[in-house]
Formats: structure tokens, sequence, C-alpha cells
């Protein structure tokens, strides 16, 4: 494969705009880059528009940014249903669709067969392997995990995964943009769970096996890794604003891919899910949220 040298990126299409996309497009416009969001469902953009615009509004107030900072970065936002038209001038591609791996690879096969040699592919997957979803293109060199934190305009972290075949420009046009965004990249190699989930979820499971095996109340295990460790949130309620069915879904993946017992999912958490208790989004996890 030709190498051109890290390249300068001014133009992104960002694919799928829900919670993580909105957010992502925010933080990419806000930084001067040329954005164009796209999304299968209309509503959905307007929306996201909506929620950049109202977000954008806030931090005016709170004077992170100008005025006309704002009208400027509002003015580089595009919105397309259509991808193919979306993506063919992109510099990078960012997807963040949902975490379903057949359409994260639908959706790299299009862009591959409209975007230029040089488009880098990234995608915003919290557990999903890069070096699959890059296999699936003609430029497994040119993708790459870029696993953005939410709320992302607030979060400082960009988790930057390398697939096996991710070239070392590549990586250097990421972590540089990365940089841009005003954001801290750490990088991390293909492997389950890569960094942050790799080490994140098994504290969540063991403060369920630890509630389901009566060594404390909810309340107190929350506390102690609060007041103890200088956690903002205890593992549970994190869990809870996580979603508890996201959890169990990386600590399968992890369970799967890693192959080793110390990731089995808490018969707990898996009896919660069961029970359609997934935390905030449902108002009823480890914690009641229904309550006044
Ligand atoms: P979401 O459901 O809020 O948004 C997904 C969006 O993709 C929706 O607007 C949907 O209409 C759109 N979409 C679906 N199919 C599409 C297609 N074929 N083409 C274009 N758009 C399409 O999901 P989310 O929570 O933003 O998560 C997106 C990704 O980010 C997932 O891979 C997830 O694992 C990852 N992630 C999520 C979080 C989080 O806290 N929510 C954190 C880090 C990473």
């Amino acid at each position: 494969m030709l190498e051109y040298g890290p390249m300068d990126i001014k133009n992104v299409t960002v694919v799928g705009v829900g919670q993580m996309g909105n957010g992502i497009a925010h933080v990419f416009a806000q930084s001067g880059l040329e954005t164009t969001l796209v999304d299968v469902n209309a509503g959905r953009l307007e929306a996201a528009f909506a929620t950049i615009t109202k977000n954008m509004e806030r931090q005016v107030k709170k004077g992170g940014l100008s005025e006309e900072e704002k009208k400027a970065a509002l003015s580089r936002l595009e919105m397309d249903t259509d991808l193919e038209a979306a993506a063919k001038d992109a510099d990078l591609i960012i997807e963040a669709v949902p975490e379903i791996l057949d359409l994260k690879k639908k959706i790299f096969e299009t862009a591959d067969g409209v975007c230029g040699t040089g488009t880098i592919f990234a995608s915003n997957t919290s557990s999903l392997p890069i070096t699959q979803l890059a296999a699936s293109t003609k430029r497994p060199g040119k993708v790459i995990g870029m696993h953005f934190m939410n709320p992302v305009p607030v979060m400082k972290l960009v988790e930057i995964i390398r697939g096996v075949d991710t070239t070392d420009d590549t990586y250097a046009s990421i972590h540089t943009l990365t940089e841009t965004l005003g954001k801290t990249p750490a990088c991390s190699e293909d492997f389950p769970g890569f960094i942050a989930n790799r080490i994140l979820m098994p504290m969540i499971n063991e403060a369920c096996f630890a509630l389901m095996e009566g060594v404390a109340k909810k309340e107190d295990i929350d506390t102690v890794m609060k007041l103890g460790m200088n956690h903002p949130m205890g593992p549970l309620a994190l869990a809870d604003f996580i979603g508890l069915d996201t959890c169990l879904y990386i600590l399968e993946v992890l369970h799967d891919g890693l192959g080793d017992p110390k990731y089995r999912p808490c018969p707990l958490l898996r009896k919660m899910v069961e029970a359609g208790r997934f935390g905030r989004k449902t108002g009823r996890g480890f914690y009641d949220y229904e309550k006044k």
C-alpha cells in the first residue's frame, strides 16, 4: 500500500449521530474542521443539530466559547442522509452507529467504494475488533479505533486503537487530530475491551459479586470506592449510568475474547438484565430512579 506520510485532516464525515455522534461532530466543528453529519434517520440529524446548538449555547453562557466562535462552528456543520455523497470528499470518516459488527462493516464497505485512497476510517466502537472492521475494507492500514468517552464535549480522553494493519502514519494523523480537538490520546492495541473497559468492567463485576455475596450493602460498596479511592461515582451507580445491559455485553466480549474465567459476568448482573433493570435508562438498576 502506498503511504504519503501523516495527513492533515480538514473534512470529516460523522456517520450515526445519536448520543455519541452528535458530541463527536460538536468537537470537530468547534476545532475548525468542516464536518458532515450523516444518519439514516433525518429526525436524528435535526435532533443532533439542536443538541449541538444547545450545548454550544451553554458553553457561551459559561464563558468557554464566544458567540462568534459558536456561529462559526455551527456554520461548519452540514447534514446528509446519503452516506456515499457525504463521504466522497472526506479526509476522515468516523462511525458511531449502533454496536453491531455487520452494520459497521457495511458503513466502511460503502465508504470504501467512494472515498479516495488517502481517507482514514475510524470507529468509535467500545468493544468490536478494529482488525475485523479493517479486514472488510481495501484499506486496512487506514482503519483505526477512535474511542471517545460520553459526554464527548466534556470528557478529555480518546482511546486510540491500532488494528493489526494500522500504519504508523494513520496512527500519527489520528494522534495529532486528537490533540487538535483539545483531547488527550491514550493508545491501545486491538485486544478485547481495549484499556478502558478491560479495567473498568472487572471492577464493576467485582462490585456485583461483593453485593451478591452479601459482603456489603450497595451504598457501602459505592461509598468505599468514592471516598476511599476518590472515584467520582461508586461502581454500582456507574454501572446504572452506563447501562447494565451494556456492562453485561462488554463482560461477555472480554470473557469470550480472552477466554479467562476471571471475566465471567456476575450472575446477579445477568439476573438484573433479565429482569429488564438496565439502570438509569429504564428507571431501575441497582438503584431506583423512579422515586421522587
Ligand atoms: P445511538 O443509538 O445513540 O446512535 C446511533 C445512531 O446511528 C442513531 O442516530 C441511528 O439512527 C444511526 N444509524 C443506525 N444505522 C445507521 C446507518 N446505517 N447509517 C447511518 N446512521 C445509522 O448509539 P450511541 O450510544 O451513540 O453509540 C454509538 C457507538 O458509540 C457504539 O459503537 C457504541 O458502542 C459507542 N460508544 C458509546 C458510548 C456511550 O456511552 N453511549 C461510549 C463510547 C462509545
